[in-house]
């Protein structure tokens, strides 16, 4: 296949891959095999210099002199680019991050739909005019923030990355781009094509490594203007603090503990399949995964006898294999802490209905796993898991389900399934979360913005409204009166 697995990856700054100052390199593992997969050059502090350096020269040069008609065809270009080497990219994402190709594909597709929606959104930058009183023509100018420092996890390294790059690039900035240490292969390769379809040097910089260290250097950078973070919700706490010296514009988008909201009246042949799906799809490895089921206590043992069910049948394996639902979690650390997560429900009095087991043999495989008779109160219905795990929990009434649905700190996503638009409604506007699906299982697309209430962050992506996060506005004063101006009457 196309991959090369022996290959060596090189940071990528100033439209070059290079080694890192310090020459450190991390050895890359598939987390599915436990098979080696590449060579990565970590960055240290010095490489985050000459990326920054690299991203303002490209900021004050070439790229800053881009105007948005050639900066949108470069978008379109790197969204063809993708299409054109999308089998490499997504044999690169599964090996790197162990999830199915199944699930890539979907995330490839709407990362190339991505870079098309910001290609053609610069023709939404504009500012805006009008006379005030008599002699004052007011008119603003929109302006990149200048050079944006983009962090991003590990649990959809290829789909994050374009989440970043596309609104940024489109509103002028240029990038110095952190992916996670252990999945930067994606971001790596997508740099190479941006420089093969013609972004100058200096535009999109990528430099791995780790984040205590490299991921805060470059936060606290004086020569970073912006922050945009995805990850965690304590990290993102960390941002903040250091963003407030010197003063950066931050966004966050972070944890998530979303509710999946399901009534008596529901069609169960949409609910039971959509729910299963929005828990497991990416090994549930995913900020907006709806991990908490709340269901309506006259149909409670019925939905949850019918989705263990169903949540058993998912094909779990080879993420390489194309009927695979359910691949690899990103490491067996990771899946000793989810389960860690399944035993700490066992004894608080959760019942393990379907899976809840390590198998053995390699890879760090687990199964879809369904934690029943969940109070709201425990810890497995307040932490994040990140993992195929969900609880489930029943609510007396629609009061009930709304109280449940927003008793917890994250607030970024919840589905209601009911047979009663007009109850969607309603829970749409009580839930306290980014988004919320009536009868819709599906959260992410561009051009709709996609983001936290409460602790899972603040900020857009995906929408117009992001490029705003990526652009000044500046107000210009024209005197246009007749008369001289004397202010002081002198
Ligand atoms: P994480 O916070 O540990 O790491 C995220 C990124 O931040 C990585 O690149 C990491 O190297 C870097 N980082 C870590 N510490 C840092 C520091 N002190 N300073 C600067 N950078 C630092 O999160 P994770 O475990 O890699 O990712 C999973 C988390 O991401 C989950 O909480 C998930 O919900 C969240 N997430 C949110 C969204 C969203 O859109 N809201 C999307 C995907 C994932």
């Amino acid at each position: 296949m196309a991959v090369a697995t022996e290959r060596e990856y090189g940071l990528y700054i100033n439209g070059e891959l290079t080694e890192s100052a310090a020459g450190d390199v991390r050895e890359l593992s598939e987390p599915a095999t436990g098979e080696p997969l590449a060579r990565v050059a970590m960055a240290g502090e010095a490489d985050v210099d000459r990326a920054v350096e690299a991203a303002r020269a490209a900021l004050g040069g070439p790229w800053g002199k881009t105007p948005p008609n050639e900066r949108s065809r470069l978008l379109h270009a790197l969204a063809d680019a993708l299409v054109a080497n999308r089998k490499e990219l997504a044999e690169l994402e599964v090996r790197n991050v162990g999830k199915a190709i199944s699930s890539v594909k979907a995330e490839l597709a709407q990362a190339v739909e991505n870079f098309r929606f910001y290609g053609s959104a610069i023709a939404s930058i504009a500012g805006r005019a009008n006379p005030i009183g008599g002699s004052i023509l007011f008119y603003s100018l929109k302006e990149p923030v200048g050079v944006a420092g983009q962090i991003v996890p590990w649990n959809y390294p290829l789909m994050m990355t374009t989440w970043k790059l596309a609104p940024a690039l489109a509103a002028g900035c240029t990038v110095v781009l952190k992916p996670d240490s252990s999945t930067p292969l994606s971001a790596l390769r997508m740099a190479e094509l941006a420089g093969e379809v013609g972004f100058p040097p200096g535009a999109i910089n990528v430099v791995p490594g780790p984040g205590k260290t490299i991921g805060a250097y470059l936060v606290r950078h004086p020569g970073v203007d912006k922050i945009a973070f995805t990850g965690s919700t304590e990290t993102g706490g960390e941002i903040m603090r250091m963003a407030s010296d010197p003063i950066k514009r931050i966004t966050l988008e972070l944890g998530g503990k979303s509710p999946n909201v399901v009534f008596a009246d529901a069609d169960l042949a949409d609910a039971i399949p959509s729910s299963v799906w929005s828990i497991y799809y990416s090994a549930g490895q995913s900020c907006e995964a709806r991990s908490r089921i709340l269901v309506e206590q006259s149909l409670y043992d019925e939905f949850v006898s019918s989705f263990a069910d169903a949540a058993g049948k998912l094909k779990l394996g080879d993420p390489l294999d194309p009927e695979t639902q359910v691949g690899s979690l990103i490491s067996n650390d990771h899946r000793d802490r989810v389960h860690g997560y399944v035993e700490a429900g066992r004894e608080e009095g959760a019942e393990v209905v379907a899976g809840g087991e390590r198998p053995d043999g390699k890879g760090a495989f687990y199964p879809p796993t369904v934690l029943a008779g969940v109070e709201s109160k425990m810890k497995v219905a307040q932490e994040e898991i990140f993992g195929p795990v969900v609880t489930v929990s029943s609510f007396a009434d629609e009061k009930d389900g709304i109280r449940i649905a927003n008793d917890v700190r994250y607030g970024l996503m919840a589905t209601v399934w009911t047979g009663d638009p007009a109850r969607g409604h309603r829970l749409a506007r009580q839930i306290k979360a980014g988004t919320v699906g009536i009868n819709m299982p599906y959260t992410a697309f561009p051009g709709i913005p996609f983001g936290g209430y409460k602790q899972s962050g603040f900020g857009r992506e995906l929408g117009l409204e992001t490029l705003e996060l990526y652009l000044e506005t500046k107000s210009v004063l024209v005197a246009t009166g007749a008369k001289p101006l004397n202010p002081f009457g002198i």
